[in-house]
């Protein structure tokens, strides 16, 4: 079989495999080990200046190719214009996107940069995948090196219409790029739809055929024992002690402007203004590690979350009771298991997400006996797969609060019902079947797939 060369911004550590392997890692391990393969991308180094030799760590038929990159091309090209620029536009916030022409000098020289690395250790026949929004201009670049493999590209993250993503300055540059994918892979149909219209509009109808939907999944089974076992374990005993039998409800994301806290956070206090019963009846827990403290926004959002939590705990709690509890830090995968099939409702309501895989997690971690509410952001692409989900406008406190509300009265034969609608999917479409699926799909494309959609 060819070889399938993975290209990522980041490589995961070869050392750290399971538990605290990321999300990409997992999905992909299948098709990894199935074959020969190459994990190509940044080493998670800064050194002196972009480039030398990348280094290389083989385990069994992985090669981990990593190159350095200069501080401050590091800098201009992720801080920059990809968490600053980019992120904000994709998730439809164009009024967070700073544009800066030396960080889009410096995405484009470190996307360069990786393609002279990887080009000359390209061989003919092998499959080459790119993933997510730091590397759009990847498959252009190694085009202009001369590499005719079959290149992929998936997006992580949601593609926004056409016009709100053609404000960002150099948009039509990057979409051009995108014309050099062989497959151009989205998590939703309306994702595909906004794309197709973006390409079709810069006069690339050949690029919009090639771009298509694969939603990604997790691996549920793994993650369900993973939360049946948690409750053997002493940090969730304490945990479940310290509720003292009141309904939890529960929250994980990166603390992230585009995941909805503050509203989240406003939509809780609502239920306890307005919905008296629940008071003291319920703990609200929010787990949101700090991410991206080197762009300015985050810390904003920061510390505009700590007001919330001081607001509606100074206005609700007692003495025996603080309502929402609260961390920054980040909680290990099979703790964070165990408490998601403890809480009753899963409050999940991103103001815009590629997919929301935490969601997802939460439906698989239930106990199909006694399972919780998920509680969902319609604009989550998770939407899709998860028809028993209560659908909340994350913009209106008021929504949450009423959803929230009904999540906590639901009787069990209605929340059984609704977490089968959910599971089917959660269960059937995993990681490794989208993993599988994508690759299919690149691999089957042939000269022809110019004029026909893949899928
Ligand atoms: P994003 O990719 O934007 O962070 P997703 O929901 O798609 O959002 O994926 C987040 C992943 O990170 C999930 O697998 C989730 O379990 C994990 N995660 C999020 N927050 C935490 C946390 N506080 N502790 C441990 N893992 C977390």
């Amino acid at each position: 079989m060819n070889r399938l060369v993975v290209v990522a911004n980041r490589v995961p550590d070869p050392a750290a495999r399971g538990a605290t392997a990321g999300g990409l890692a997992v999905a992909l391990q299948d098709a990894l080990t199935r074959r020969e393969a190459v994990w190509f991308g940044w080493s998670g180094r800064i050194a002196e200046a972009t480039g030398g030799e990348p280094a290389e760590t083989r385990i069994g038929r992985i090669a981990y190719t990593t190159l350095d990159l200069g501080r401050e091309d590091h800098r201009r090209y992720y801080a920059g214009f990809s968490n600053a620029s980019l992120w904000p536009t994709l998730h439809y916030r164009l009024g967070l996107a700073q544009f800066d022409r030396q960080d889009y000098a410096g995405y484009r020289a470190v996307n360069a940069a990786f393609a002279d690395a990887l080009a000359p250790r390209l061989r003919p026949d092998d499959t080459v995948w790119v993933h997510d929004f730091h590397l759009f201009p990847m498959a252009a670049e190694l085009r202009r090196r001369g590499c005719g493999q079959r290149i992929g590209f998936f997006l992580h993250v949601p593609f926004p219409p056409a016009a709100l993503f053609c404000a960002l300055p150099r948009a039509e540059e990057l979409l051009a790029d995108l014309a050099g994918y062989d497959v151009i892979g989205l998590q939703t149909e309306d994702d595909v739809t906004n794309l197709r219209a973006a390409l079709i509009g810069i006069g690339q109808p050949e690029a919009a055929a090639r771009v298509a939907a694969f939603p990604i999944g997790i691996e549920a089974e793994p993650f369900a024992a993973l939360a049946v076992k948690a409750l053997e374990k002493r940090e969730t005993e304490r945990f479940r002690l310290s509720l003292v039998e009141r309904a939890l409800i529960i929250g994980v994301d990166r603390l992230d402007y585009t995941k909805g806290l503050p509203q989240r956070f406003c939509g809780y206090g609502q239920l306890l203004a307005r919905f008296k019963a629940h008071r003291s009846k319920v703990t609200y827990l929010q787990v949101a590690p700090v991410s991206r403290g080197d762009v300015a926004e985050y810390r904003t959002l920061r510390r505009e979350l700590d007001e919330w939590v001081g607001r509606i705990n100074g206005q609700h709690a007692e003495p025996d009771w603080a309502p929402l509890r609260y961390m920054t830090r980040a909680v290990a995968r099979p703790v964070l298991a165990g408490f998601m099939r403890m809480a009753r409702v899963g409050l999940v309501t991103p103001l815009r997400d590629g997919m929301n895989l935490v969601a997802k997690e939460y439906v698989a971690a239930q106990d199909p006996e006694d399972p919780g509410v998920l509680v969902l952001s319609r604009f989550a692409g998770a939407v899709a797969q998860l028809p028993g989900a209560l659908l909340v406008n994350p913009l209106d406190p008021d929504e949450i609060a009423e959803a929230l509300d009904q999540a906590l009265r639901m009787p069990r034969e209605e929340r059984q019902q609704r977490w089968q609608d959910c599971a089917v999917s959660v269960f059937r479409d995993g990681a490794r079947a989208w993993c599988r699926d994508f690759l299919a799909a690149l691999e089957g494309a042939n000269d022809t797939a110019a004029e026909e959609p893949v899928r």
